[in-house]
């Protein structure tokens, strides 16, 4: 162990497909490993094919929770046909539409994390709304449209009791380096509310902890 996971789950997670850049997902588990677990388990919202997850994972287990990971795995905007993150063959021909489930799947398998990731397969705000168990640590990489992104703010971030963590991805604080909503809808409203701290940012993943 030279951090929060041994170099073999390090090297499971960069092995697995999706766009977490190494070192923004070890500052991810690495900023996981300081929850209070007592407050709840841990929640991601947008999976994708379950490269956080293999991050995320491992630390989950090692603290004794579970990491539920919320995706309908249908694609954000952004992976859809014609935009910067499509990739042609997640699509299910058969319904002509993206599918990333059987992928996260095949990720959480082969890392060994069936016993402590258990995906949510559905809409979101759907989930939030009937959702009732607190988190000691919610990860948001889910779309990165103003609306999804507003959505996954407003329906998750209550879970959060006074000690949890909220993890953002993708925040940019300059226009020119990547998109403007995980930083407009989510970083800034948690700040502006007064209900969050910054602890930590590395890369563009934030950390934040409710107080
Ligand atoms: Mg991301």
């Amino acid at each position: 162990m030279t951090g929060a996971l041994t170099s073999a789950e390090l090297a499971v997670a960069r092995r697995a497909r999706g766009f977490m850049p190494p070192d923004e997902g070890e500052a991810l588990a690495a900023a996981a490993a300081d929850a209070d677990v007592g407050l709840g388990p841990f929640l991601e919202v947008g999976s994708y094919c379950g490269k956080s997850a293999c991050y995320l994972g491992p630390v989950a287990r090692r603290l004794g929770t579970i990491l539920y990971c919320l995706d309908h795995h249908r694609g954000s905007e952004e992976n859809q046909p014609g935009w910067e993150h499509h990739e042609p063959d997640l699509v299910d021909a058969r319904v002509a539409k993206i599918d990333t489930l059987p992928h996260f799947r095949r990720t959480v398998h082969d890392a060994g994390l069936e016993d402590v990731v258990v995906a949510l397969v559905g809409d979101g705000p759907t989930i939030a709304r009937h959702w009732a168990t607190p988190l000691s640590a919610l990860f948001i990489d889910g779309g990165h449209g103003e609306e999804p992104a507003h959505l996954d703010y407003s329906g998750w971030t209550p879970k959060l009791r006074s000690g949890g963590l909220l993890l953002i991805h993708d925040v940019f604080t300059d226009p020119a380096a990547g998109g403007q909503a995980p930083h407009d809808r989510i970083y800034r409203p948690a700040l502006d509310s007064g209900s969050f701290e910054e602890v930590s940012a590395s890369g563009s993943l934030r950390v934040l902890r409710r107080v």
